[in-house]
């Protein structure tokens, strides 16, 4: 691979160590950060397999890889090259160069750059055998979980249960559903018979549990919405559990790289709270999907200065209440702001809504939010 011309093009990496040249054939020469080594665990000392390495790299293009982390291109440059914000750090104008020919990124924000692997690395605040090990998961999954997602969604309109049920739940433009690619399953076999046909073999699919231990369809009448590497479905039956993820971690802050945009961002619990703020035009959005965040979540929100507008579900037994009081001082402590927006008594912003609250209404009440 020859890194020649990006070399050129990002000037940064002068007087820097020879160590560099043991890299110079797959990396960026200018990786950017202090650390004259791309990436951190190896140390480029132990024996890695650089083969296996630049066929994983070859297999997950970074643009695919960013792509599916929700990363958007926001300008083009010559060379098929792009500028976007960058995921890295908090970024308000586009600082983040992604060469797709040369499958190398470089932020002239905070100084970092490389191939996939260190973007995985950074990206999820893992070690590299971590960032391996998940960019491999991702490499064998990721196709699977797009045909799953075209799959669902081909059958939501095939069902009027799936169309009632999101009806009821305030879900009714076209455009919503397919900015949250929304399907759904009605189970029954056809999934696992569907991605059979695609030549996957039912080992496949039973270790991305979208098939159980027996063989069945894992998710039955659910409205499924895809995540970074998961997905959610949620039971339109008052019989089933209503959560179920894959087991696959559930990824970070649902449509985060829209909402960081803004300063001021809303913070809620449900993928069905989300949706009826989007569609009253509130994009300012997202989503934990559960009153816990796991780490990267966490992080996400404390990636920039910001207000954070929390509104969780105002539970009877008070347990959404006390999860957002600890969130907020967990935030705090890391310099970001924090307001409790309070709904009335029993409802979540799902309920506002479908209950005949409007855009209006909800703005008055983050205005109202207090700290
Ligand atoms: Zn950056």
């Amino acid at each position: 691979m020859d890194t020649t011309a990006t070399a050129e093009r990002v000037v940064l990496g002068e007087g820097r160590s020879s160590r560099h040249a043991l890299f110079a054939d797959t990396h960026h020469p200018c990786l950017g950060s202090e650390c004259a080594l791309p990436y951190s665990a190896d140390r480029g000392t132990k024996s890695v397999n650089r083969q296996a390495l630049d066929e994983l790299k070859q297999q997950i293009p970074l643009l695919d890889y960013l792509q599916a982390q929700d990363w958007q291109p926001v300008r083009p440059l010559s060379g098929g090259r792009w500028m976007g914000l960058c995921p890295l750090h908090a970024d308000r104008k586009p600082s983040f160069l992604v060469d797709p020919s040369k499958n190398l990124f470089y932020c002239y924000g905070c100084g970092r750059g490389g191939d996939v692997i260190r973007f995985a690395e950074i990206y999820h605040d893992v070690k590299f055998p971590q960032a391996l090990a998940l960019l491999r998961q991702w490499r064998g999954l990721a196709p699977l979980l797009q045909q799953a997602t075209d799959f669902y969604r081909m059958q939501l309109h095939r069902h009027a249960e799936a169309v009632a049920y999101l009806l009821q739940r305030g879900v009714r433009s076209p455009e919503l559903i397919e900015h949250m690619r929304i399907g759904y399953a009605p189970g029954g076999g056809c999934l696992r018979a569907w991605l059979m046909q695609s030549g996957y073999p039912l080992s496949a699919l039973s270790q991305a549990g979208l098939v159980t231990s027996l063989g069945y369809d894992a998710y039955v009448h659910r409205i499924v919405f895809p995540l970074e590497g998961n997905l959610y479905g949620r039971s339109i039956s008052a019989a089933a559990p209503p959560h179920r993820f894959l087991p696959s971690p559930k990824g970070g802050l649902y449509a985060w790289e829209l909402a960081r945009r803004y300063p001021e961002v809303i913070l809620v619990e449900g993928l069905l709270d989300y949706a009826v703020l989007w569609q009253a035009g509130f994009h300012n959005v997202c989503c934990t999907m559960g009153t816990h965040l796991n780490s990267r979540q966490f992080q996400q929100l404390c990636d920039g200065p910001r207000t954070v507008y929390l509104s969780f579900d105002a539970d009877a037994n008070g347990s959404g209440q006390q999860a957002s009081q600890q969130l907020a001082h967990r935030l705090g402590v890391h310099g970001i702001l924090t307001r409790h927006i309070v709904l009335p008594a029993g409802h979540d912003p799902n309920s506002f809504f479908v209950q005949g609250g409007d855009a209006g209404q909800f703005q008055s009440l983050l205005e109202a939010a207090q700290p």
